[in-house]
Parts: structure tokens; C-alpha cells; sequence
């Protein structure tokens, strides 16, 4: 029996394997649908999401929701998640060691929710979970399954924020995640 996602989440506010567990106000385990078919990895969480102990809440929150009402969804029917579940100091990049320190705790939630997609919001989790040789320039919109699940990276909503002529491509890639979620969900495909 795998682990329940709350039994996870308890386990991510106690934890102490890594420094980051010292300057966090609050552990972000992540949030959704507990059987959501498509789960969002991000980073880690920002100074909103440290305050509120929840994923995606500040400006870049506000526009994967709109992405994801794009694809005629609500946020309530997918899982949030995060590679490092604590906040690095001053939002840097979460460090090798902290990702890999932290990495058993997105494994468990994959474990529990089984989802069908997994999207990799920009380099830290394509790394993390696609492959190390990631450059999501290069390789976002492509599909690698694995485990039986289907697995893709676009670029995080906050570099979308910085540059918005990425727009374009990450709406070519959820239109893309739309079109695989209907593919494996629909009935006797
Ligand atoms: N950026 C992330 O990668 N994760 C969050 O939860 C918020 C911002």
C-alpha cells in the first residue's frame, strides 16, 4: 500500500533532511486532486508560497491557473507539487543535494495520485525527473514515457512571466498535454 498523500505530507512538515528545513516558515508538500490524472512539478516554493505553506500561489501561480484554464481544466482537478517541498534562500536554485534529499517525497506523491501526465515546469524539474541533460529550450513539448507514465517539459511559469514571448510555445505544450490526457483517458483507446 503506498503511502497516503497526507500520511506524505506529514512526513514533508517534520522533515530535516536538508538545511532548507531551517529557514522555512512553512513545508509545501504540494496540493490537488488526490487522483488527479495530471500532476505540475515546479521548483520550489517562493516567498508566497513559504508564508502560506502552499504551491503556486504568487504571481507565477496566477499564471499556470490561467494555463490551466486554458486547457479547460481547474486547478481543484490536478496535483500541484514541487521538487524541494522548502523554500531556498532568496529563491535561489534548489541545490543537487537538496533536490536528491528531497526527491523521495515527489516519488511517494507520484506513487499515490498515479498520474497519467507528469509536466515539468522548467529546468530544475526536467532534470530532476526527466533526464540531468535537459535544456528545456530545447527539449520542451517532446513526450518520454517511462513506467507508464507520459512525461513532458515546458518552461515554468515565471520565465514566462520574464519573457513573455515564450507564450507561444508553452501554449503549443499544453495543448499538447490537453491532447495526451484525452488520448489516454478516453475509453476503449
Ligand atoms: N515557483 C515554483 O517553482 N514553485 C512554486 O510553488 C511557486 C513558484
Amino acid at each position: 500500500m503506498p503511502m497516503s498523500l497526507e500520511q506524505i505530507a506529514r512526513h514533508i512538515e517534520a522533515c530535516e533532511r536538508c538545511p532548507l528545513a531551517a529557514s522555512r516558515l512553512h513545508a509545501v508538500p504540494g496540493e490537488g486532486d488526490p487522483a488527479a490524472k495530471l500532476l505540475f512539478v515546479g521548483e520550489g516554493p517562493g516567498q508566497s508560497e513559504d508564508e502560506q505553506g502552499r504551491p503556486f500561489v504568487g504571481a507565477a501561480g496566477q499564471l499556470l491557473d490561467r494555463m490551466i484554464a486554458a486547457i479547460g481544466m481547474r486547478r481543484e482537478e490536478v496535483f500541484i507539487a514541487n521538487i524541494v517541498k522548502c523554500r531556498p534562500p532568496n529563491n535561489r536554485v534548489p541545490l543537487p543535494e537538496e533536490a536528491f534529499a528531497c526527491l523521495p517525497y515527489l516519488r511517494a506523491q507520484v506513487a499515490a495520485i498515479r498520474p497519467k501526465v507528469i509536466v515539468c515546469l522548467g529546468a530544475t524539474a526536467a532534470r530532476a525527473i526527466i533526464s540531468p541533460e535537459t535544456r528545456v529550450t530545447r527539449d520542451r513539448g517532446a513526450w518520454t514515457e517511462r513506467k507508464g507514465y507520459w512525461m513532458i517539459s515546458t518552461y515554468h511559469p515565471a520565465a514566462l512571466l520574464r519573457d513573455p514571448i515564450k507564450k507561444k510555445d508553452a501554449w503549443i505544450d499544453f495543448q499538447r498535454i490537453r491532447d495526451k490526457l484525452k488520448e489516454l483517458i478516453t475509453p476503449n483507446a
